[in-house]
């Protein structure tokens, strides 16, 4: 952790302790849930848009979209995960938290259930993306029907690891070339003429898109 890094995680406000233990939790059994500063960024961009309606792509244990629930209560998430235990857990969580009223877990690969939510006319005023990395321009552009004026994309680990801008170097294969597709999906991101975006430094880094109409 650079120092930019290490200051901006001490100065975090504080959030409700029930989700401490969800975080040891992803610690122990390394789940690959949202860093404290961009899931800080992730809430208080949830208070400043007010959606009513969600939708998560990659739900891993529910962390997230327990976390969006609990700035914005009233509002509903539709999440995605395609690993079943994933799924089993996030049901688990979501009743502990009692939140099932609020949040529909679709277990699924994320093409597929956008496709089903795509014939069943859902919309939604927040989708995001937090899934395979190497699938993020295929899942911003399967989502397109259920967007609408002034909906909001947010993509995570868009920055991946400082690997994207080169700040640091990826030294695997594998980790070159899901860099590249990253780097690949910023450019076609950024020229999108529906969308205004933005792409934040803030912990893997967030790319904010708000549709223009
Ligand atoms: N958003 C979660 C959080 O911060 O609490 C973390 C999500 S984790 C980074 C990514 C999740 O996406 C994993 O649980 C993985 O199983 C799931 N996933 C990956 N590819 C997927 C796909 N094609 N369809 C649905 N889920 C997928």
């Amino acid at each position: 952790m650079n120092k930019l890094e290490h200051y901006l995680t001490n100065h975090l406000s504080e959030h409700a302790e029930s989700f401490q233990e969800l975080e040891h939790f992803a610690k122990e059994h390394r789940v690959p849930i949202m860093e404290p500063v961009s899931m800080n960024f992730l809430t208080q961009l949830i208070r400043m848009n007010q959606p009513n309606t969600i939708l998560e792509i990659g739900t891993a244990i529910g962390y997230s979209a327990l976390r969006m629930l609990d700035v914005h209560e009233t509002a509903t998430i539709t999440t995605i995960e395609k690993d079943k235990d994933m799924y089993d857990l996030a049901t688990k969580n979501v009743q502990q938290f009692d939140q099932s009223a609020h949040v529909l877990i679709k277990h699924g690969d994320a093409l597929e259930v956008i496709e089903q939510l795509v014939k069943e006319e859902m919309s939604y005023d927040f989708i995001f993306i937090d899934a395979a990395k190497a699938q993020y321009q295929q899942y911003f552009a399967a989502v397109q029907p259920l967007t609408k004026a002034r909906t909001w994309i947010v993509c995570d680990n868009i920055l991946f690891k400082g690997y994207v801008s080169g700040e640091s170097e990826a030294d695997h294969k594998r980790l070159q070339q899901l860099t590249k597709k990253i780097q690949a999906f910023n450019a076609w991101l950024i020229e999108q003429p529906d969308y205004h975006t933005s792409i934040i430094p803030i912990g893997d880094g967030v790319s904010i898109s708000v549709k223009i109409k």
